[in-house]
């Protein structure tokens, strides 16, 4: 192995990938082929930016970092801090909050560390039921939080399919949790946080949003923020974000302490800091007016998509969506979840089977698929494209013998050709 020769940037260098590791090498040239190629309506997913890739793929990965700027465990600190510093100040200024932490290696770690901070092991948490659109790591069994915590569950209405917020109010009362969860994954009706933050003061309880999956709408101003409201507001910074893979909390300045010291030490060791510099670069890329109107395209698309299934006889769950992702229901097609998700893969549409609420299949089948937006208006598509891509998408899930992949699969290849997720990578021989 070559030392660098003196660079103006030691930075990711593919070259040198390619070289020792063509394997590796191999799998990222065609993950890039995967994401080019494909459209990308996973509601979870998005394409950060260059910028971003850059300095996640920094030597601030080297460094070790333990504890906060300027309280360091370890000498070396002072040129990281300033990445942490940076992109804190960056995070309040985004959402007005009182108090950043960048640090949570993930979503889950976010959520681990604010229950952390207030909860203690048989403590009493709300939350929403994942089968219902709400998260792992809000009470299910499975989970630390159903774990360790005495996890009570509320969920949506039969009728109208949102939240149901008197059965909210009298969990609560019967229960008396010491935190109150709100937010998920697949709920696609803005959440009402004043009717959280009313019932968690009634029972003198903690309230949490986890904002993981809508923060991006948010950061763009285009939909109501839950900081004000909330005690503790967790997230992943790469859903809508659109940062690096990570998690982050903004709370109240009263539990600022208590956050930091649960974030580390109590449930994380150093941070990675080439991630909390991305952070801070995604943070800067969300303050630009352009990221305002990419929240509101995302919003736009997610609607004129939902719509454009609607019509290709896929029912929204909840009547549709005001946000990023929508849920449909497929049972009056007669196709499962599973069977649609395989059938709009094999055509190159990427999406998820997902539950829907009451739900008579198992999880593993489910009866719905969930879609979502952030990609598709990453690459520069607009409400046409989605009429489009309704129409492929009910083309692929009603083609049992496969007879019209190839078909779908050019459309598809028409969408993403015209706007391309990255620009086409140079191979080398
Ligand atoms: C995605 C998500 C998480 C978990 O994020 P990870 O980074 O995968 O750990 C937590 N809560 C909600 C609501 C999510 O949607």
């Amino acid at each position: 192995m070559s030392t660098p020769a003196a660079t103006p940037y030691w930075g990711p260098d593919f070259n040198a990938l390619a070289a020792f590791d063509p394997d590796i090498a191999g799998v990222v040239l065609d993950e890039l082929d995967r994401l080019r190629n494909g459209l990308q309506l996973i509601a979870s997913e998005n394409f950060t930016s260059p910028a971003v890739l850059a300095a996640l793929g920094s030597t601030l990965s080297n460094k070790y970092a333990e504890g906060y700027p300027g309280r360091r465990y370890y000498g070396g600190c002072e040129v990281v801090d300033r990445a942490e510093e940076i992109g804190i100040a960056r995070g309040k200024e985004l959402f007005g909050a009182d108090h950043v932490n960048l640090q949570p290696h993930s979503g889950a770690s976010a959520n681990l560390a604010a229950y952390g901070a207030f909860l203690k092991p048989g403590d009493t948490l709300l939350g929403m039921a994942l089968p219902h659109g709400g998260h792992l790591t809000h009470g299910t069994k499975v989970s630390f939080s159903g774990k360790w915590f005495n996890a009570v569950q509320y969920g949506v209405r039969p009728d109208t399919e949102h939240i149901d917020y008197d059965q909210v109010r009298d969990l609560a009362r019967e229960h008396r949790p010491k935190l109150i969860v709100c937010g998920g994954s697949a709920i696609p009706r803005l959440i009402d946080f004043a009717a959280f933050r009313e019932i968690a003061d009634e029972v003198g309880a903690i309230l949490m949003v986890d904002a993981a999956h809508f923060i991006g709408l948010v950061a763009g101003k285009a939909i109501p923020s839950p900081v004000p409201y909330a005690d503790v507001v967790t997230f992943t910074t790469h859903k809508v974000l659109r940062g690096p893979r990570g998690g982050a909390i903004v709370c109240k300045a009263e539990h600022a302490k208590a956050i930091d010291k649960a974030a580390f030490p109590m449930m994380q060791g150093g941070p990675l800091m080439h991630a909390v510099a991305a952070k801070a670069v995604n943070l800067k890329e969300c303050l630009q007016p352009e990221y305002q109107a990419y929240a509101r395209q995302v919003i736009a698309n997610a609607q004129a998509l939902t719509e454009g299934l609607a019509a290709e006889g896929l029912r929204p769950v909840a009547g549709g969506t005001d946000t990023h992702l929508a849920l449909l229901d497929l049972r009056d097609t007669g196709v499962t979840g599973a069977d649609a998700e395989k059938r709009c893969d094999a055509a190159g549409i990427v999406l998820n089977k997902n539950a829907i609420p009451f739900d008579p299949q198992q999880a593993s089948i489910a009866s719905g698929i969930r879609v979502g937006s952030p990609a598709v208006t990453t690459q520069g598509m607009v409400e046409t494209d989605m009429k489009s891509i309704a129409s492929l998408i009910g083309t692929a899930i009603r083609d049992a013998d496969g007879s019209r992949t190839a078909e779908v699969a050019v459309g598809v290849r028409e969408l993403v050709g015209a706007h391309p997720a990255y620009p086409e990578p140079k191979r080398a021989g």
